[in-house]
Order: C-alpha cells, then structure tokens, then sequence
C-alpha cells in the first residue's frame, strides 16, 4: 500500500480523500491555490503546498506545479477527485510518466470515453444498449444526413463528440431545421472543444438519469454497485440523486448492471467509474462514461456499505477486488441533497463568509463538506460546499430522515439551497418516486417567487 498519496482537488472531495487516506494509515499531501488557504482541510493534511493563485488554470489545472508537488514531498500517487484534472488523459499520462501512479484508469481509458463517439462505440461493442443514433460521426454529405434522421426518427439530437458539461448539443423536430443544426453545432464544438466532430441520436423526450457504479481491479475482476438516480437537475446539473432508482423493476437493472460491468472486463477497465444512461419506457440507453468518482458516489456508499474512494486506492495499488458479485448487497435507501452556496431560487452564487455552520446528525446522517463556522467561499470555484446524505431501510424513511436533517441545518452570512431542498422534500411527486430529468425545470417555473 502507498505510504503518501497527493490529493489534486480542493473543497468537499479533497477532504473526503484526506479522510480515506487517514483510515487506512496513508499520508495525504494536499495541494491548495492561495484562495484556499485558510480551509481547514488544508491546515488537518499531514503536508500542503500552496500552488498557485485562486483562478483554477494556475492553481488545480496546473499540472507542472503538481506534478512537481509530488516530486518534492515524496508522494507515491496521485488522486485527482472530480471535476479540475480528472477526467484529462494527458494528465493521467503525465502523472505515469514522471513516475507516480494516477489514481484512476488508464489515459487510454480516459481518451476513449472522453470522445463521445469512441465510448459509444466501445459500448455498442461491448454490448452496453446505446441510444440509437448514427453510426459513429456525421459525415459532411447532407442527403447522408438527412437519410440518418429519418431512420431514427425525429426528434434527433446533435451532440459534439467532444462535448461536456450540457454544452455542445441542440435538438432538431424536423427535417427543415437539420443541416443547419449540424453546421452550427459543429463550428461551435470545433471552437469549444477543439474537435468538430458532431453525431446524432434519437431525443428522448421525457426519461429519467439512472447511472451504475462500477469497480474494476487490473485482474479482470469487475463488479457494479447498484445504481443512482439523478433525475432532479436544473440545467444539466444534479441536485439530488438516491439509490436504488424507485419504481424501476430489480431484473431490468440487473441486466444494464451486469452488462457495465462485463464491459469493464472486455475494455480492460480499472478504478471506479460510473455508466450514465437515460431510462425511458423501461428500457437503459447509454450516454456517456464518467471514469472518475462522482460527487454522489456517498448513496452508494450507504447502501453498499462499500468505500468507494478506499476502492480506488487499494485498486491503484495493484490490490485484488476484496468481493465478487454475489458478496455485494443492497440495503436500504439513500438520498443525497447538494448544498450549494446560491440563491435558492435564482440560482445566484452566493459566496463570502459563513458565519454560522450547524450540520445535522443522528442516525443514518452523513454531512460530506469542508465547511464549518467563519469558512470563507471562495467566489473563484463551483458553488457547491457540502453534500447532506441520508441512510434509511425505506425510501419513507430516508425521506423522513432528509426533512429532519434539513429542518435541523443551520448555515448563515450567505445564501444556500436549502429553502429549496426542504420543499423538494415534501413535493408529491418528487415523495412519489421517478420523475424524468425534466421535472425540476417545470417544477421551479411553477414555482417562480
Ligand atoms: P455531457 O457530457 O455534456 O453531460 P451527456 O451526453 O451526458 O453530455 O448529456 C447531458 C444531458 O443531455 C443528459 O443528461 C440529458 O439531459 C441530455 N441528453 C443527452 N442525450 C440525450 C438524448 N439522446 N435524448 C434526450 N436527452 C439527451
């Protein structure tokens, strides 16, 4: 096992990996740009190397200064969270090549579901059910691709190979609107993401976020851990996932699930990852990989019982998977609410100082955040500062156990999320269970103060 692990990431998931390192007697360097300073993460890290100023391009997205962290204080690996450099091949490549070993899969791994239309196809392969859409890239011809659309029927989305983040897609309903969709959506996707390679999928119009966790080791051993849905999002962004997806029956997700991870086998995979598909009518469409851990990683962690971030470390180190399939159980259920610094309703960020932080406890409550009375936010990063996550043996009762832990939060000096999880809590449909990856979006117009 690694003696010292450097963690390239900062606020809630820095903390959490710091912890996983403590628990199992590894040293944990941190990193931190000079906004962070003063977290108290960065002051508990057995060592912290400041590395830049606050804009993330010179502090967490600079990778000679970490890699140079690395060197001087002697780390053996380095684990990069989410988000910053996680999901960048050539910083996993870097990281290997200057010695250290990249928490996470290989760059290979990372490079091909990185480009949208390469994972696709890994998955088609692999015998991952995919949206059906065009095979592989548009070409340039037109009549080509208006045959493409009319074979899947429309509505069509145009979806930039290179694409991330909601960004870089754009729905067609008819055959008028076609080429000049595909043209726009390339010379956008060519100036974002360097890559104007566009491709086409049939839209679906009212599913539902349901993904699998995965775990992989480099003996071929692959197992999944249940799924999550993240259906509540606004703009692309989750705000509330749960584990298991209500309502959906356990054989269709035994099927999607065994097939992840029989893919994780054939690709070679390793490390976590996470297989993102959009649920419709009963049946699993792939969308995309994400080969990282995800901020919502913790409602698997409760009802497995399984630590996920610990996972990625011993996989890293070259150790087997501990478990097979059959070991692996699901108990209960979990919901998670993300808090972000922002208006509540307008979604305004809402840094500055937090000048009274009272997280919630009591049974099956975990709080994931670095945050804590007089903490400072940043303006200069994501506005999310913590995760309230709830364990139950009912979705009645995780439900119950969320509105007791949100009525009991106390977060002052700036404005959070809160107001709304605490009415989201108690939305008949939401407390019913399934609601698409629209219904946020209608709720909160509706809903307009
Ligand atoms: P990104 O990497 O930008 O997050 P995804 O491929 O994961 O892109 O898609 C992001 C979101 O766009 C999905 O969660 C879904 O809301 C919507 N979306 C993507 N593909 C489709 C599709 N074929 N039909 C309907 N909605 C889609």
């Amino acid at each position: 096992m690694f003696k010292k692990i450097l963690i390239a990431n900062r606020g809630e998931i820095a903390l959490r990996i710091q912890r996983a390192c403590r628990e199992m007697g590894i040293k944990a360097v941190v990193v931190y740009s000079e906004a962070d300073r003063e977290a108290k993460y960065v002051k508990l890290a057995d060592e912290a190397v400041c590395i830049g100023p606050a804009p993330s391009a010179q502090s967490y997205l600079n990778m000679p200064a970490i890699i140079s962290t690395a060197e001087v204080t002697d780390a053996e690996a380095i684990h990069p969270g989410y988000g910053f450099l996680s999901e960048n091949a050539d910083f996993a490549e870097r990281v290997e090549k200057s010695g250290f070993v990249f928490i996470g899969p290989t760059p290979d791994a990372i490079r091909t579901m990185g480009d949208k239309v390469a994972a696709k196809q890994a998955m088609i392969k692999a015998g991952v059910p995919c949206v059906p859409g065009s095979e592989g890239a548009l070409p340039e011809d037109p009549k080509e691709i208006i045959k493409t659309a009319r074979a899947i029927g429309y509505p069509v989305i145009i979806k930039a190979a290179g694409g991330g983040g909601g960004r870089g897609m754009r729905v067609v309903h008819t055959e008028a609107a076609l080429i000049h969709a595909v043209q726009t959506t390339r010379s956008e996707a060519g100036a974002a993401f360097g890559n104007p390679a566009v491709y086409m999928e049939k839209f679906l119009e009212n599913p539902r976020h349901v993904e699998i966790q995965v775990l992989a080791d480099t003996f071929k051993n692959a197992v999944w851990l249940g799924e999550r849905d993240c259906s509540m999002q606004r703009r692309h962004q989750k705000i509330i996932e749960e584990a298991p997806a209500p309502g959906i029956p356990r054989r269709v997700i035994e099927r999607v699930g065994e097939r992840c991870a029989a893919a994780c086998k054939k690709m070679g995979y390793r490390g976590a990852g996470t297989f993102e598909f959009l649920y419709e009518n009963g049946e699993f469409f792939f969308i995309e990989m994400n080969t990282r851990v995800q901020v919502e990683h913790p409602v698997t962690e409760l009802v497995t019982g399984i630590d996920i971030v610990q996972m990625q470390i011993r996989i890293a180190a070259g150790e087997k998977l501990p478990f097979a399939q059959r070991n692996i159980e699901m108990r209960g259920h979990a919901l998670e609410c993300r808090i972000n610094a922002e208006d509540a309703y307008k979604f305004t960020p809402s840094p500055g100082r937090i000048t009274m932080w009272h997280p919630p406890g009591g049974p099956g409550v975990r709080v994931d955040s670095h945050a804590y009375t007089n903490y400072f936010v940043p303006p200069n990063y994501d506005s999310m500062i913590g995760k309230i996550i709830v364990h139950g043996d009912t979705r009645d009762q995780a439900l119950a156990r969320m509105r007791t832990a949100l009525s009991e939060t106390v977060i002052e000096g700036i404005q959070t999320n809160i107001p709304l999880h605490r009415e989201l809590m108690v939305d008949a449909k939401f407390v019913e269970g399934g609601t698409s990856i629209h219904y946020l979006e209608g709720w909160l117009g509706q809903h307009k103060r």
